[in-house]
């Protein structure tokens, strides 16, 4: 597979495209969110392929990479781009990466992918950067005429963050919210304030929901599903102590 044919671009509309790496298990998705005086990016992905030369066939605006957090499959191309902002409490995690390289690999080329043929497995480098823009939440971010609103949503990361513009409706899930495995069993996740962001977002007028990972997008029920599952678990567990993969119908949640 040549480089080209590694991203897949979707154009939900003339201001928001979706830059998916669909050859690859996860299936990150990043978004590029187009203002009338610049861009926003949403995660940079795996980091197997030129990110920045494909956001430049969309747009020549000026851009804000925005991390929704510190994970290897959301950093991968952060090095490509100069404007960086992520939340305060994953800051520590983009500057010196905390796991070793042969953890990143491994989960790099476990299940089933197809490489760009450019790709040199021991050439793959973990991205570290110092951010230029430290978030908090309730932060606006202003692209001209269109405003993203941070919010802090931990649990998956300590300062993992959603991005929601209030005028579409839109909620940017980052690893909050996807069809697939949520994860919340390493050292730095924590259940609890997992199903607490949940609940912070259940409160938002969401039209859609565009997640990191898989399909897009999604309904805002899927919120309320994933909502119900916790409470579920609560019943049982109200600490969320007990490890284990629950599965649901959409999603499973592994604690
Ligand atoms: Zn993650
Ligand atoms: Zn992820």
């Amino acid at each position: 597979m040549n480089n080209r044919q590694w991203f897949t671009v979707t154009k939900i509309n003339s201001t928001l495209f979706v830059i998916s790496e669909l050859h690859h298990w996860e299936k990150p998705n990043m978004y590029l969110i187009i203002g009338e005086k610049r861009a926003m990016l949403i995660d940079t992905g795996l980091g197997v392929c030129n990110l920045y030369d494909k956001i430049k066939e969309i747009t020549n605006l000026p851009i804000i990479v925005v991390i929704t957090h510190a994970h290897w499959d959301h950093i991968g191309s952060i090095s490509s781009f100069t404007d960086i902002a992520i939340h305060s409490l994953d800051q520590p995690s983009l500057e010196v990466f905390p796991l070793p390289k042969s953890v990143v690999i491994n989960n790099l080329i476990h299940g089933n992918n197809i490489f760009p043929d450019s790709f040199k497995l021991e050439n793959y480098q973990i991205c570290s950067k110092k951010p230029t823009v430290i978030l908090n939440d309730s932060d606006l971010i202003d692209l001209g005429n269109r405003t993203l609103q941070v919010i802090h949503t931990p649990g998956h990361s300590p300062g993992h963050i959603c991005l929601y513009e209030e005028k579409t409706g839109y909620l940017f899930t980052g690893d909050l919210v996807y069809e697939g495995k949520l994860d919340m069993f390493y050292p730095t996740t924590n259940p609890i304030d997992f199903y607490n962001s949940i609940k912070k977002i259940e409160s938002l007028r969401v039209s859609y929901l565009f997640p990191g990972h898989f399909r897009f997008p999604l309904e805002f029920t899927l919120i309320k599903e994933i909502s119900s599952a916790f409470a579920e678990i609560s019943r049982i567990d109200p600490g969320l102590k007990k490890a284990g993969v629950f599965n649901f119908s959409k999603f499973s949640i592994h604690i």
